[in-house]
């Protein structure tokens, strides 16, 4: 007798399909049919059934199925030392940096590691990682692909040397910035073999970027050629920008415009732009950045960790751009992140305002689905459940008592859900977390690996610190 099949498989997901597509649809008794690592079918169970057929069978009818989520703001060699930052404003060139440094080829690889491993099993399928150390690319690459998490890499090496005159002291004193020759030149062929290598709008795990990280170690040479590399290669653009109060007085003492403005100055501020952080933006740099289709990389947690503002998120998304959320390595819990923007900005703006819409749940799981993917330039890959795309995706369990009377999944994921209901988190229909077992990362040497990390990190930084590790 001839089987009714008309296809082949190489995995079925089954569940509730939160599919994140245009309409938003959600699949009561959904599955998607997976091949070589892409999504070829997606819609009611019975229907896929009849068509294909298919050995491998994950999820189930109390399932939860979501896109992978994207974490679209980070750094992996912060991970050591991310416990020792908190409560030290301002931190970055005193301990952050320092400890970076200090971590040979290996100990970033280590350092890789350990970021996939807590980022996927918060349900993360793409990571962005912001590489400013040479000397670290290929340890980082070489961790990413043996991992095979999906990763948006910027790299980018600073070109500048710079002055901050902020203290009383130095009163009669200017900021200043100073380019060191022929260095942005070196540095973006570099970047631009690296686009070559890992095409930003390729399908492979790895999609490279221009990292001009920040105002003042970046010279103008190369913000203005980075720029032109990220339209050739329709890549992004990432800069931190408008981060803290230092830069901002730094960009005002030597350019006499705010930071936002300055790179609109430079001509730097389109669609490939992602502008970090911008949590000190003006409403006129608000206003540039929309009118320019740039988008927003934000991340909550970081803002209360180490930051001393809150971007206007509202505002930002009211004026037409796109935020992707991230969790710069405060958490890497994808679940925490979301509600921590939910509730931070519900406090600030909208409990402020008497406004209960100011940002609903489900937004904020967009922020962290298609609309990062969006952001990134890379959601015809990645970021919603939809025929051609990646089988990137996430596997909940649906049957826990918070889910049991659930009215709404996307809002109710965002509001109730947590790291605790994953199951598996796929990449490219290969399962990277399965039920607290990593296929494609040796977890007892990483847990060696980690304390190597973090106390190296710590003998580093210790007597920079404001406080003693006993101070809470
Ligand atoms: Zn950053």
């Amino acid at each position: 007798m001839t089987r009714p099949y008309e296809d082949v498989a190489d995995m079925f997901v089954c569940g509730k399909i939160v599919t994140m597509d245009s309409e938003r649809r959600v699949i009561s008794d959904g599955m998607l049919a997976i091949r070589n690592g892409i999504i070829v079918a997606a819609g009611q169970r019975d229907d896929l059934m009849k068509s294909f057929r298919c050995e491998s069978v994950i999820g189930g009818r109390d399932a939860i199925v979501v896109p992978g989520f994207i974490d679209a703001h980070t750094h992996c060699t912060q991970c050591f030392v991310r416990g020792l930052t908190s409560g030290e404003l301002p931190m970055i060139p005193r301990i952050y940096n320092p400890a970076q440094r200090i971590l040979t080829p290996d100990e970033a690889a280590a350092a890789v590691r350990l970021l996939a491993a807590q980022l996927l099993r918060s349900g993360v399928t793409t990571l962005c990682e912001g590489t400013l150390n040479p000397a670290h690319e290929d340890a980082i690459v070489g961790a990413l692909q043996e991992v095979s998490i999906r990763c948006v890499m910027a790299r980018g090496r600073p070109d500048q040397d710079f002055h901050h005159a902020s203290l009383y002291s130095q009163i009669r004193d200017r900021s200043w910035a100073k380019a060191r020759e022929g260095e942005a030149e070196a540095d973006l062929t570099r970047t631009e073999a690296f686009l070559n290598r890992f095409p930003p709008r390729g399908n492979g795990l790895i999609h490279g970027a221009v990292n001009a990280s920040a105002l003042l170690g970046f010279s103008p040479r190369y913000f203005i050629d980075g720029a032109k590399l990220a339209r050739r290669f329709d890549a992004t653009l990432q800069v931190h920008v408008s981060r803290d109060r230092e830069e901002v007085e730094f960009c005002l003492d030597v350019w006499k415009r705010r930071p936002i403005e300055r790179l609109f100055d430079l001509g730097v501020v389109d669609e490939h732009l992602i502008a970090v952080h911008a949590v000190l933006a003006s409403e006129r740099e608000i206003q540039i950045l929309a009118q320019a289709k740039a988008g927003l990389a934000h991340s909550p947690i970081e803002c209360v960790a180490n930051m001393n503002a809150i971007p206007n998120l509202p505002r930002f998304r009211a004026a037409g751009i796109r935020a992707a959320l991230g969790c710069d390595n405060q958490a890497n819990d994808m679940f925490a992140t979301m509600r921590a923007a939910w509730l931070i900005h519900g406090a600030k703006w909208g409990v402020a305002s008497y406004d209960p819409e100011f940002l609903l749940a489900g937004e904020i799981l967009e922020m962290a689905t298609i609309e990062a993917a969006e952001v990134l330039r890379i959601d015809k890959v990645t970021g919603s459940l939809e025929i051609g795309k990646a089988a990137d995706f996430v596997v909940l369990d649906g049957s826990a008592p918070h889910f049991m009377a659930a009215q709404n999944i996307p809002s109710e994921l965002v509001r109730y859900g947590s790291r605790a209901e994953i199951m598996q988190t796929v990449v490219a229909g290969r399962i990277l977390y399965d039920r607290g077992s990593y296929p494609t990362i040796d977890i007892d040497k990483l847990r060696v690996d980690a304390q190597v990390g973090a106390s190296k990190v710590r003998d580093e930084v210790l007597d920079r610190r404001f406080r003693s590790l006993s101070h809470f």
